[in-house]
């Protein structure tokens, strides 16, 4: 039986440590101010949208909520990021992605000042990840991290696979392991052999977006293997990219579907924003 890593709970705690700390630069007089910003009214990025509005009152930040039109142009957004960047009372900018197709996601990125990227999508940020530097990370794969250490399972000279090599979860998260100390193989979908580098994993992240691919016989027994998919199947009942009934009896420590990654993400983001914040005052 593996041991159950539980987001929920992890989580919990890393939104209560962040409320402490928002409680205290607030009777310094500073409050954390997030501004969210949403093109068009996607139902999915609306429901992404709310719940981080509802985290950033749960923890005492100050939300400042754009919702522009779908016909909305280009320059109109970038406008109001440089606005944004300008404002000394906004620490965070998040763009929710996706945007609409007239827009250049790279460009748009790209106006969001280093400073307050809590998404960690900038480039200066990928690039700060890489070399060693400060900045933020993305949320999910930060996120990871947080499960591994609260968890108590150690990553340095471990060999980790990283299954998905996107910019918002594969790439971050190898760069993170490696920070970490951990021997990271990083597969994709042009791997050959996928289960023959996976069973060698002692720490095993699956970001792939495809509903329970990895079974029992891409792992190895005792690993800790983490999911970061997220799947809805008829019926309604949420999955991973990882079997989890057949995967969890080998595993050394599993994360379930739901409750494992998932609410990871904007805890993640909420502790970048209070960063954001604090690293103003240095
Ligand atoms: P992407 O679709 O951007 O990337 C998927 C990656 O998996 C690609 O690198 C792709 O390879 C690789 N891949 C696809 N098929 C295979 C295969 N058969 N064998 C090996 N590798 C394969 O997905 P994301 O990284 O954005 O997300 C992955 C999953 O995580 C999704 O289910 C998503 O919903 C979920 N997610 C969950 C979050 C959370 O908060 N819990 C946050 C973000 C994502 P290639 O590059 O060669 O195409």
């Amino acid at each position: 039986m593996a041991k159950i890593i539980d987001g929920k709970l992890i989580s919990a705690q890393i939104k209560d440590e962040v409320k402490e700390a928002a409680a205290k630069l607030k009777e310094q007089g500073r409050e954390v101010t997030l501004a969210v910003i949403q093109v068009g009214n996607d139902p999915a990025s609306s429901v992404y949208v709310g719940n981080k509005k509802k985290a950033c009152e749960y923890v005492g930040f100050r939300s400042l909520s754009y919702e522009l039109a779908e016909e909305t142009t280009e320059q109109e957004l970038l406008d109001l990021i440089a606005e944004l960047n300008d404002r000394a009372d906004v620490d965070g900018i998040l763009v929710q992605l996706p945007i609409p197709k007239h827009m250049d996601e790279d460009k748009v990125i790209a106006a969001i000042s280093p400073d307050k990227d809590v998404d960690g999508f900038h480039a200066v940020s990928v690039g700060h990840l890489w070399i060693g530097k400060e900045g933020f990370v993305s949320c999910t794969p930060a996120g990871i991290i947080e499960l591994l250490k609260r968890s108590g399972i150690e990553m340095s000279g471990k060999e980790c696979v990283v299954v998905g090599r996107s910019n918002i979860v594969g790439k971050p998260m190898a760069a993170l392991m490696l920070r970490e100390n951990s021997t990271v193989t990083v597969c994709h979908s042009r791997t050959t052999d996928l289960k023959e580098v996976t069973k060698r994993a002692d720490i095993l992240i699956v970001a792939i977006g495809k509903p329970q691919f990895i079974t029992a016989d891409y792992v190895k027994p005792g690993a800790t293997v983490i999911d970061v998919g997220i799947h809805r199947l008829e019926g309604k009942k949420l999955c991973g990219d990882v079997a989890y009934a057949e995967v969890e009896p080998i595993a050394g420590a599993i994360t379930p579907v739901p409750g494992g990654v998932g609410p990871m993400t904007i805890a993640m983001l909420m502790k970048n924003c209070l960063e954001a914040a604090l690293r103003k005052q240095q």
